[in-house]
């Protein structure tokens, strides 16, 4: 309420204000930003503007879902208040979200300025003026309700629909509708997402800690599904990077995709093309000596990853780290043969490797914590969350995953249908029913999971 009241205050006051708006502008900060009569944006990467609320669970309750549809319309304010994506600078003043887009050496100038000129505030106009009255207003509402229906089918997340309720009915007025602040506040759902926030946040910080200086050069071996992948995310992230493979034709189609993954990140044609030029052949691994970090992506094979290391250790520059990408060989059974046992990490991706935000930072018990710090370096650098797992089967996503996919299996075998199990699992809140997962993953692979997983469990029933 004292949010809410303090913003309509801002808003009313006769004197022109503006907002000048240098780095992350989100939540209650924008709305702090739309009370004000101009907005500029400061041309900087890091400015970004949006309201994320929804991502949490809850409404941006200080006047955004008001001001917002009036400013840019309502299919573009919906669009952000309901997915809270980021806007940078130049979109931000293409949206008409920002009236300008200000060097920062000329900021305070032209913020000055500005508040001078006597413009006229911009506000939504034509059909996006009318989009915001009734009974237009009903329709924009009835179309986004069945987009969201059509996201989440099963009513897991309240806080969409009360975005749009509270904008088609009460003007973005949270105040005129105290039932849905208490649903929504008190609800499970905005509790669990809160916590997975600050979870997230907390992985965000390990490795933010690390005191490494960024690495400039990272060896892949291996560039099938996963190394092939993990080496353009490096390259799209400003790293250099060596693509080694056995197999020439593996590199070119590692390379095909990277591109398609450049062209999608990064939208520049000129950067692009550095990224692509970061990423280097290297079919014989002749660049393993001046490398900061080798991974190794090798296929699930304990005596090839092996071999591949007596052959990669001793090139090793000083300082630099070995790491793997195994998914289920345990690193004690990897290491045996090595000189250095402790500088071996465990850095498993997820697939597919651009969208899964979570990396497994294997340790085994006397690992080197400097080489702990350089794969959390690493992790930062490509903008995923580490999360440090002891050297135990299955490590913890599979191990947790695995009795999971176990369990949809027992049930196929005790005769229930594959459709009615996914389908029970996607109204608990799955994205995905399990036995979809399981064809996914591939059936191969998820069995050779349970068989690591119930060896290391069970010795004696192995065989
Ligand atoms: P893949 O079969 O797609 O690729 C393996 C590549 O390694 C092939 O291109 C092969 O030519 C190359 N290779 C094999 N031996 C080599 C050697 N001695 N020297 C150079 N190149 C060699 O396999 P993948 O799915 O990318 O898996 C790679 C690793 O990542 C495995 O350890 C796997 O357990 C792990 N992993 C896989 C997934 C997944 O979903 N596929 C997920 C997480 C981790």
């Amino acid at each position: 309420m004292r949010g809410w009241s303090i913003f309509n205050r801002l808003a009313k006051l006769k004197v022109p204000t503006l907002a000048l708006i240098h780095g992350h502008c989100l939540g209650g900060g924008l709305e702090l930003a739309l009370a004000c009569k101009y907005r500029l944006v400061i041309d900087q990467a890091n400015t970004i503007l949006a309201l994320p609320e929804v991502r949490l669970g809850i409404f941006p309750g200080w006047g955004g879902m008001k001001r917002l549809p009036e400013l840019i319309g309502p299919p573009k304010a919906l669009d952000m208040m309901l997915t809270g994506r980021n806007i940078r600078a130049k979109q931000a003043v293409r949206l008409g979200l920002a009236d300008a887009l200000v060097p920062e050496r000329l900021a305070k100038q032209a913020a000055a300025h500005h508040v001078l000129s006597g413009k006229a505030v911009h506000k939504a106009k034509g059909l996006n003026a009318w989009l915001n009255k009734v009974p237009l207003k009903h329709l924009v509402e009835r179309q986004t309700l069945k987009t969201i229906n059509k996201k989440d089918p099963y009513h897991h997340y309240l806080a969409p629909r009360a975005i749009v309720d509270i904008w088609a009915r009460h003007d973005g007025n949270p105040l005129k509708s105290p039932d849905t602040i208490h649903q929504i506040t008190s609800s499970e759902t905005a509790r669990h997402l809160i916590r997975v926030f600050h979870l997230q946040e907390r992985l965000k910080s390990f490795a933010k800690r690390t005191t490494k200086d960024p690495l400039t050069h990272v060896h892949i071996i291996g560039a099938g599904v996963m190394g092939g992948d993990i080496a353009a995310l490096c390259a799209s992230k400003g790293i250099k990077v060596t693509l080694q493979d056995q197999d020439r034709e593996r590199i070119a189609q590692a390379q095909g995709r990277a591109r398609k993954l450049f062209q999608r990140k990064l939208r520049d044609p000129r950067l692009v093309q550095q990224a692509f030029d970061r990423l280097i052949p290297d079919e014989k691994g002749i660049a393993i000596p001046q490398a900061d970090l080798v991974l190794e992506a090798i296929s699930e094979n304990v005596h090839a990853k092996q071999q591949l290391y007596a052959l990669v250790e001793p090139q090793l520059k000083t300082g630099a780290v070995l790491a793997t990408n195994t998914s289920s060989i345990p690193l004690e059974a990897l290491r045996k043969a090595l000189m250095r046992p402790d500088r071996l990490i465990g850095i498993h991706f997820f697939n597919p490797v651009a969208q899964m935000p979570l990396v497994e930072i294997v340790e085994t018990h006397d690992i080197d914590p400097e080489v702990r710090d350089t794969a959390m370096a690493f992790c930062e650098q490509i903008s995923k969350l580490p999360l440090p797992v002891s050297d135990t089967p299955g490590f913890l996503v599979n191990a947790i995953l695995a009795p999971y996919m176990l369990e949809a299996m027992r049930c196929i075998d005790e005769g229930m249908k594959a459709e009615i199990i996914d389908a029970a699992m996607q109204r608990f809140g799955m994205p995905m029913g399990p036995i979809e997962l399981i064809d996914t993953v591939g059936l191969d692979i998820a069995r050779d999971v349970g068989v690591q997983l119930s060896e290391a469990a069970a010795p004696a029933l192995s065989d």
